[in-house]
């Protein structure tokens, strides 16, 4: 099949537990668009680059090699052949990716990469600019929100030891970097179907889902 489901929206919004669900159900591959974004920040943070400056981080950009696994069962993320799937969503990354991520070249790379992986389709694939930029003719087009409250309430249950304000004001500069920066910011895309999961469980969002691919 060459479906593409493009689920976009903020952090903790549910976009990789609803994504992974979906393509499970639907027997489809599964991409994880801000896994790439985190490969390409642990590698600048390991080789000293100064993040403060957008030249040097476009300068270098093309050097690491980042490859994508496509299982939802279990997802992967290597960079030049190491495993990263652990170091990316660590604090130092998670806190530097979002300045990485609004690099225009950076950008240029990665959405070239995911295009590829891609391909023919069969894929859900999640992200900030998958509906607007990346795969603007995806058949579906999700567009997840939850209130700040919620977000960071499921953050910081996956992040054991971190306290809900932490996460909330953590959530909330990255959320502005992501939704204000120059070069493909966060937005809803056209034909994006918005749905609000504040209220809603895992298994409800995925059943929505799942009901919107059927349409
Ligand atoms: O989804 P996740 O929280 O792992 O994404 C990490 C960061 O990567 C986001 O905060 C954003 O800065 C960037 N990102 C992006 N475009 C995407 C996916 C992620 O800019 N398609």
């Amino acid at each position: 099949t060459g479906l593409v489901v493009a689920m976009d929206g903020p952090s903790g919004s549910g976009k990789s537990s609803v994504s992974r669900g979906v393509a499970r159900a639907l027997g489809l591959r599964y991409l994880d668009t801000g896994a790439m974004y985190r490969a390409m920040t642990w590698w600048m943070l390991r080789q000293g680059v100064d993040l403060a400056d957008p030249g040097a981080i476009a300068a270098r950009c093309g050097e690491p090699l980042i490859v994508s696994g496509t299982d939802p069962d279990s997802p992967a993320i290597h960079v030049d052949e190491v495993d990263v799937a652990g170091p990316i969503r660590e604090a130092d990354v998670t806190g530097a990716v979002s300045v990485v991520a609004a690099v225009p070249e950076v950008r240029a790379r990665l959405v070239a990469r995911q295009r590829e992986i891609i391909g023919a389709g069969g894929i859900v694939v999640e992200g900030r600019d998958i509906g607007t930029v990346v795969c603007p003719g995806a058949a579906v087009k999700i567009y997840l929100t939850a209130s700040a409250e919620a977000r960071a309430l499921r953050r910081s249950a996956e992040l054991a030891g971190s306290t809900v304000r932490a996460q909330q004001e953590a959530m909330a500069r990255r959320d502005t970097i992501d939704s204000t920066r120059k070069a493909d910011p966060l937005s809803m895309a056209d034909g994006a179907v918005e749905l609000d999961t504040t209220a809603m469980s895992l298994d409800e969002v995925i059943a929505e889902v799942l009901r919107l691919v059927a349409e």
